[in-house]
């Protein structure tokens, strides 16, 4: 069977779309080559989907229409999870967008912790990325990536959590094997290559964090991060 294929953008998912977004118009007609009579799917971000099939795909507009019924997403995940990573290398960073994206992250906030070298990220790439991770793996809604926040402003952001999990590579921990049930909306602290400092990690315990340990072994940022969204969505 042909894998149809999927997109998300705000839209009201009615009858029929006028779509002119130059960018996905160009995808359309000279990547993907559509031609009319293709069926796609369109997500509209809020959940809501339905299967359409192109009616004309023109240079500056094409029309859709729709076959069947508007249905609610079903692979969005019951929980609100947000990531606070440390920045890493750029090829890192995405990588993670992309794999917590598939997992089911809500939200990531890039961090600068005291250890992080990178203090940058390239917000817009990092957007595309979790867009298209978003229509690949089929979920409702794209993950909402941050501009960069200190500790400080993460633990204020994270304060609207149920739970905070500080993960930290210190054996003697709790091993961290998923959220307790009842809560909705959960924050996972994961930091950079060097760790956390010394005074990181106290301000933690001030602020009534989890510190939670992934076992004996050191795990780079970027599969701590993948590990434990993938065991805080289920
Ligand atoms: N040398 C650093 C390694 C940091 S690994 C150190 O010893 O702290 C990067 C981040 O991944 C850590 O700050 C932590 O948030 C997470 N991490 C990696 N391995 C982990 C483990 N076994 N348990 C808990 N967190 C871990």
């Amino acid at each position: 069977m042909k894998k149809i294929h999927r997109f998300i953008f705000d839209t009201d998912l009615k009858e029929t779309i006028q779509v002119r977004d130059q960018a996905l118009l160009h995808q359309w007609a000279k990547v993907l080559r559509f031609k009319p009579g293709e069926e796609i799917e369109i997500c509209d971000g809020r959940s809501h989907e339905a299967v359409y099939k192109v009616m004309s795909l023109e240079k500056r507009i094409a029309e859709l229409e729709r076959i069947g019924k508007v249905r609610d997403n079903t692979a969005e995940p019951k929980r609100h999870v947000t990531l606070y990573m440390a920045i890493l290398k750029r090829e890192h960073t995405e990588l993670v967008v992309q794999k917590a994206t598939e997992c089911g992250v809500s939200e990531i906030v890039p961090l600068v912790s005291d250890r992080t070298i990178k203090k940058r990220a390239k917000l817009e790439r990092l957007r595309d990325i979790a867009k298209e991770a978003a229509e690949q793996s089929g979920r409702g809604r794209v993950p909402l990536i941050h501009e960069p926040l200190s500790m400080k402003a993460a633990l204020a952001h994270a304060e609207m959590n149920a739970a905070n999990y500080f993960f930290h590579t210190d054996a003697e921990r709790d091993i961290f094997k998923g959220v307790k049930a009842g809560h909705s909306r959960v924050g996972l602290f994961i930091g950079p290559e060097g760790g956390w400092s010394e005074e990181e990690a106290e301000q933690m315990l001030t602020h009534d964090l989890h510190v939670v340990s992934l076992g004996p072994r050191i795990l780079r940022g970027e599969t701590a991060a993948i590990v434990s969204i993938f065991l805080s969505t289920q």
